[in-house]
């Protein structure tokens, strides 16, 4: 239920409950007033009567009695007269009601023997009458009773007047009173809400150009209105600063990662250029001895070719490293046992003596993948760790399963105690071209090569620093089966 509405509702009820109070006190008032003067009336009816019946009495005049109570019963707001004897006997009545129809009322009785006039309220025939009964004398010891009647339905019609000139004044009033505040309501309080409603929500919906009419009144809702639309101003204003600034965020960021990018390929270039142009005039040198040497021996020739054919090994693997980064995979998954795989990835790495490798391979632990890009990958990190402890140290291996996102997963866990990455770095060591080696010594090519390997395979890598000494690299590989 909206606020206009609550509001109409709570003041017309209000209105209405006060005006119901005071109308029902008035009518009460009105009522007793009414009643007392009926019963004034009577009473003063009454007491003429007593006294005109006494005298008629006393003298021996019983006609003129009679006559005097239907002289009275002429009068349209007397109901009837009666007339006791000393015992209480219906003497004399107005002629409208017979006498088998009468009923004694029984504070008769009372009248007669105390002499003292009662006041009450009758039924006859089912309507209610005002009633006196005063004692007269009859005689010089007798004494008998008059009784007026009046009914009660001379001043009921006049309260039901009253009651119903009250009731169609109440609604008069009532219907004004809900138009006049509806309108007031509406017009002052629920239209300028509205409209500050509509502009929150716009104002929500991004739209910082909305402005909600100010009415020329000073009250808290033009006011309201008016704060609303001056925080709008300056939301718009922060915003289109914010814009501003961010436009120079993005400008210098781009200009940053194109001189970032011109760099990495500069340091690129170079490395390809050493990698290359080293095995490259080994080649020349060796085949230039082959060529111009017609007495060189055999094994002389053996050697030179060897060596050419080492370096463009060496040549072949830059090329097939690039390639990597650049080419779609093809992988082909077949069943791996995992411990396989990293020992025939270590087979190089054997021979350093200043190097403990310590691993020990778990059969249980299989995963589905690529061996040959696979074996690419641990080459690398080894190769990495390898560099890293070239002063010597120690390479651990540890193999494991574990839950990830609901799924299974074997964790191959490799930490050396080499130099560590720089915590700033460690964001940055999957980029491609990022290296810290030397010219020639690294192309900063392998973790982005083998991030790819790994995330093609549905897996993660993460590095991380050692509490002691030297870093850590995880390699998530989705297990081959539930294990
Ligand atoms: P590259 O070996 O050609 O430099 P990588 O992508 O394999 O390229 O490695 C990027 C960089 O990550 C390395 O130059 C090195 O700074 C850092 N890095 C990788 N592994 C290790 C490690 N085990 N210890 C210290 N630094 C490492």
């Amino acid at each position: 239920m909206s606020i206009n509405t609550r509001l109409v509702l709570f003041l017309t009820l209000g209105v209405g409950a006060v005006m119901l109070i005071a109308i029902f006190l008035s009518l009460r008032q009105r009522e007793a007033a009414l009643e007392s003067a009926l019963s004034d009336e009577l009473r003063a009816h009454a007491v003429t009567l007593q006294i005109a019946l006494g005298e008629s009495y006393q003298s021996g005049r019983t006609a003129d009695a009679q006559r005097l109570v239907d002289l009275l019963h002429e009068n349209s707001r007397v109901y009837g007269v009666f007339l006791f004897d000393e015992n209480g006997d219906l003497r004399s009545l107005s002629q409208i009601v017979t006498a088998a129809e009468f009923r004694q009322p029984p504070e008769l009785k009372m009248v007669l023997e105390r002499g003292e006039p009662v006041e009450f309220v009758r039924l006859i025939e089912n309507r209610k009458f005002l009633s006196i009964i005063l004692p007269i004398k009859l005689a010089d010891e007798k004494r008998g009773a008059v009784e007026i009647v009046k009914p009660l339905a001379l001043i009921e019609n006049d309260i039901a007047r009253a009651r119903l000139n009250w009731l169609s004044t109440t609604l008069l009033l009532l219907a004004t009173i809900f138009l006049l505040v509806f309108i007031v309501l509406r017009q002052d309080l629920s239209r300028p809400i509205q409209a500050l409603l509509v502009g929150a929500r716009t104002l929500g919906r991004g739209d910082l150009s909305h402005r909600v009419a100010v009415k020329d009144s000073h009250d808290e809702l033009a006011q309201l209105a008016a704060e609303f639309n001056r925080m709008a101003e300056n939301l718009a204003e922060q915003r289109s600063a914010a814009q501003i600034q961010t436009e120079i965020r993005l400008n210098l960021e781009k200009e940053l990662r194109h001189s970032e990018r011109l760099a990495s390929v500069g340091k690129l270039a170079g490395g390809i250029a050493h990698e290359l142009g080293a095995p490259l005039n080994v080649i020349d040198a060796r085949a230039e001895q082959l060529l111009d040497g017609s007495n060189v021996t055999v094994e002389k020739r053996i050697k030179n070719l060897t060596i050419i054919r080492t370096q463009c090994a060496r040549i072949t693997h830059v090329v097939r490293q690039l390639l990597n980064l650049a080419r779609p995979y093809n992988i082909q998954f077949e069943e791996i046992r995992i411990g396989d795989l990293i020992k025939s990835a270590l087979e190089g790495f054997e021979g350093n003596k200043t190097i403990k490798i310590e691993f020990e391979a778990n059969d249980d632990l299989t995963i589905l993948g690529d061996s040959d890009f696979l074996r690419q990958v641990f080459f690398n990190i080894f190769h990495n760790a390898f560099h890293a402890m070239s002063a010597g140290g120690a390479l651990k291996i540890e193999t494991s399963k574990t839950g990830r996102d609901n799924k299974n997963f074997v964790v191959v866990e490799i930490s050396d105690t080499g130099t560590g990455i720089a915590p700033d770095n460690l964001e940055r060591i999957f980029d491609p071209f990022y290296t810290t080696k030397d010219i020639g010594e690294g192309t900063g090519l392998g973790l982005s090569v083998s991030r790819r390997i790994v995330e093609e395979h549905g897996g993660v890598i993460e590095a991380s620093n050692n509490a002691a000494d030297g870093a850590s690299f995880k390699i998530y590989l989705p297990a081959n089966k539930e294990i």
